[in-house]
């Protein structure tokens, strides 16, 4: 056994010597100088504060000296540490005042700056158009009517007297549904959704259709196999051909603004007599017409337009639909929503608008809404 160390002054302890303890006052302060930011400043206060930091090693070594040194040494260690706390909690206060002010410099909203807005969602064009045209019958009074787009062989041709050998009715310009036995198909026109009114609700009777329609044909510049009709129809007492030329000349001024309509005498099976409604055109307003210089591409320098058909209804129709014809007449019409807005918009390729190139939709958007 050895006996104790008399040649050990405790007190002598390098880490407890006051320069020595100077020393690591003055490195922690100059540490907490160099922080930058609150990170550099934590890392700082880790090294020079913290359970492995020189000052808190120091410490340890008292509990070596013997217990009348203790105090003096504990003393020293105390004033040390609080010193350097105390350049801490100052260097603190300013690093993270620097860093507000930093993130406050930095990350400045300036509300006047101009903005990159995002677009809003629109309906498409034809929906915008078929809307539009509904609402000027609204306006008047009208409902708007809807009805399946899988419909009865029945209410799509027979009802609407069109008979079984009418071309219309053959496989390659209607789609059946299979299997074929149900004789259902994609409806051909919105006029079903007329037939249906008629046989469901009471006279008198006024509503616009708006809706898809379905025909088998290839999508090409002027046909899509899917494409959208407005038809309308009227039942009362004392209805005219003079009340529907009437209503059409309003949706056409509601549509093309001033323009003048012609009807042509034509046929459809559901309505007697038919005609086929054309605009003046609002582009040369007939002016093309004989005028080799200035042809007009529009109306193909015929001065007139082939909007839609209609007529004073069959009274065979009204009578399938369970409708006196003595007592009730009425008138219907129909248009292509893509012909209308072909013209009104300048559209002239139908492929534009089934594509859904939002740069079609949004060249449209102010005219069609
Ligand atoms: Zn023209």
């Amino acid at each position: 056994m050895s006996g104790p160390n008399t040649n050990y002054d405790p007190v002598e302890t390098t880490p407890l010597q006051v320069e020595a303890l100077e020393q690591m006052v003055a490195e922690a302060k100059a540490a907490f100088a160099q922080a930058v930011t609150v990170a550099d400043l934590k890392a700082a206060r880790i090294a020079h504060t913290g359970d492995r930091s020189p000052l808190a090693l120091a410490n340890r070594e008292i509990g070596a000296l013997p217990p009348q040194a203790r105090k003096e040494a504990g003393q020293r260690i105390g004033k040390a540490r609080g010193e350097v706390n105390q350049a801490l909690k100052v260097r603190d206060e300013e690093v993270r005042a620097a860093e507000l002010q930093r993130v406050l410099v930095e990350e400045r909203i300036d509300v006047s700056l101009p903005t990159e807005i995002q677009p809003r969602g629109a309906v498409h064009p034809i929906t915008g158009l078929m809307d539009r045209m509904g609402e000027v019958f609204v306006a008047m009074g009208w409902e708007v009517a809807e009805g399946p787009e899988a419909e009865a062989e029945w209410v799509n041709f027979d009802a609407l007297n069109i008979h079984p050998d009418h071309p219309a009715r053959q496989m390659q310009d209607t789609l059946y549904l299979e299997p074929l036995e149900t004789n259902t198909l994609l409806r051909t026109h919105t006029s079903p959704v007329q037939m249906r009114t008629m046989l469901d609700r009471e006279v008198p009777i006024y509503i616009v259709c708006p809706g898809k329609v379905y025909r088998a044909d290839e999508l090409d510049a002027t046909h899509v196999p899917v494409f959208h009709q407005i038809e309308g129809l009227c039942v009362d007492k004392g209805i005219t051909f003079a009340h529907l030329r009437g209503t059409l000349e309003h949706l056409a001024k509601a549509m093309f603004g001033e323009v003048r309509t012609r009807m042509r005498p034509n046929y459809f099976p559901f309505t007697e007599p038919s005609a086929e409604v054309d605009l003046e055109c609002f582009v040369c307003h007939g002016e093309s017409v004989g005028n080799p210089d200035r042809p007009c591409r529009t109306c193909n320098s015929e001065g007139w337009i082939e909007w839609g058909g209609c007529g004073v209804v069959n009274p065979r129709v009204l009578r399938a639909a369970g409708i006196d014809p003595e007592v009730y007449s009425g008138f219907a019409f129909g248009m292509g929503i893509e012909r209308t807005l072909m013209f009104r918009n300048d559209a002239a390729d139908m492929r534009d608008m089934v594509e859904g190139d939002i740069r079609f939709s949004r060249s449209l958007m102010g005219g069609a809404r």
